[in-house]
């Protein structure tokens, strides 16, 4: 058989998928993978079906149906504050994933430099490898989440061309604070360097957090890619349906590459996810409301167990701290807990640059029932420690 590419080492061995499989095989409570486990607004359930039967089923214009980026323009200038054109800056992607790999072809040449914080979102490391560049890791040192400005000084003087952001952040739920997105905003003005700005959990942040886009501080539009997309904001992870909102030069560049990519996102999905753009904002105030409420009564759970953690100040993944339990290694105790307690995390490691073994990423953007469950075997854990 002929070879094939040895491109697939960039790609890793899903921990997530594994930990998937284990807890199907056990009938553990799958807390590993980031999919709610909850229906999304039945308005978009009626959208969706009304758009395949009102004839939206061809390609639609590559850079996104025009209602479809209006209605993203309108939404992200009201939060954002930003002007943002629905032509010149909104390109529709296939959910945030395409939106970061088309941009991150379209500001990259082989052998640049991408900094990127650690732990980080899996897909930022597999992107980048894929296309030649290198990764400066900036740690985010835990249980703080800080990082050392002269850490990042250094990465933007290596001559980096793109930092990755991801805020709120994915395993940590790490919200960056306005003045640590000034250090990053003035060292990407400093280094002339792009910031790709994964916002996918733009909504998703607990007061007293605040999201702020930093797009909007001074002067960063015009060096700013923001990606997201419905998946998180509407639970709606299956529809694919996401947008990068770039300066004019940049959208030029990253549409060609997504004409490439897919030629465009699923167009019925496209229009009912107008409907989802369009909902008033107090949607945003009520959906909050609800993901407060899980995190607190999962938070309870882990409170109750003896556990620490870190905790979450957005997104709905909390970082548990296993040192009690005596695991040397993150995957051994994700895989004895799938077996004894009925419980799937995903190994922290997967996410760290650095050798930390000693947290587990558990999600809990389920239905009460489902984080009940997972509380009730959780305080089985205790005994273990
Ligand atoms: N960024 C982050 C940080 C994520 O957690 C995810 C999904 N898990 C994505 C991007 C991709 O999301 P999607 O492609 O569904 O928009």
């Amino acid at each position: 058989m002929p070879k094939t590419s040895s491109r697939l080492e960039v790609f890793p061995d899903s921990a997530i998928s594994y930990m998937v499989r284990l807890a199907e095989q056990y009938h553990a409570i799958n807390l590993a993978q980031g999919v709610p486990d909850f229906d999304p607004p039945g308005d978009l359930l009626a959208a969706a079906e009304n758009a395949i039967r009102s004839g939206y089923n061809q390609y639609s214009s590559t850079w996104g149906s025009l209602r479809l980026r209006q209605a993203i323009a309108a939404k992200q200038s009201h939060f954002s504050g930003l002007e943002i054109d629905p032509d010149q800056h909104v390109t529709v992607t296939v959910g945030g994933t395409e939106a970061l790999l088309a941009t991150l072809t379209a500001v990259t040449d082989p052998g640049d430099k991408v900094i990127i914080f650690s732990p980080h979102y899996e897909a930022y490391i597999v992107d980048s490898r894929l296309l030649g560049a290198q990764l400066i890791h900036i740690p985010l040192h835990p249980p703080a989440l800080t990082f050392d400005p002269d850490d990042l000084r250094q990465a933007f003087k290596n001559r980096a061309r793109v930092l990755i952001l991801c805020n709120p952040a994915n395993p940590t739920g790490k919200v960056f604070s306005r003045s640590e997105l000034q250090i990053i905003a003035d060292l990407a003005q400093e280094y002339d360097t792009f910031v790709l700005a994964d916002e996918i959990y733009e909504h998703i942040v607990y007061p007293p957090n605040e999201h702020t886009y930093i797009a909007s501080l001074p002067g960063m539009f015009e060096r700013t890619i923001s990606c997201s997309s419905v998946s998180k904001t509407y639970a709606v992870t299956g529809w694919r349906v996401g947008w990068a909102i770039a300066p004019p030069t940049v959208s030029a560049g990253l549409r060609k590459v997504h004409d490439f990519l897919s030629v465009c996102a699923p167009t019925p999905l496209q229009e009912a996810s107008v409907t989802a753009l369009e909902f008033p904002w107090s949607y945003y105030e009520q959906m909050l409301a609800e993901y407060s409420a899980r995190r607190n009564l999962f938070l309870g759970y882990l409170r109750n167990a003896g556990l620490n953690f870190i905790d979450p100040q957005g997104a709905y993944y909390v970082l548990v701290d296993i040192s009690p339990f005596g695991f040397g290694d993150d995957f051994d105790f994700c895989t004895w807990m799938v077996r004894e307690i009925g419980l799937a995390a995903t190994p922290g490691s997967y996410f760290f640059h650095e050798p930390i073994k000693n947290y587990i990423r558990l999600n809990f953007a389920k239905h009460e029932d489902t984080l009940h469950a997972a509380g009730q075997r959780l305080q089985r854990l205790k005994e273990k420690i």
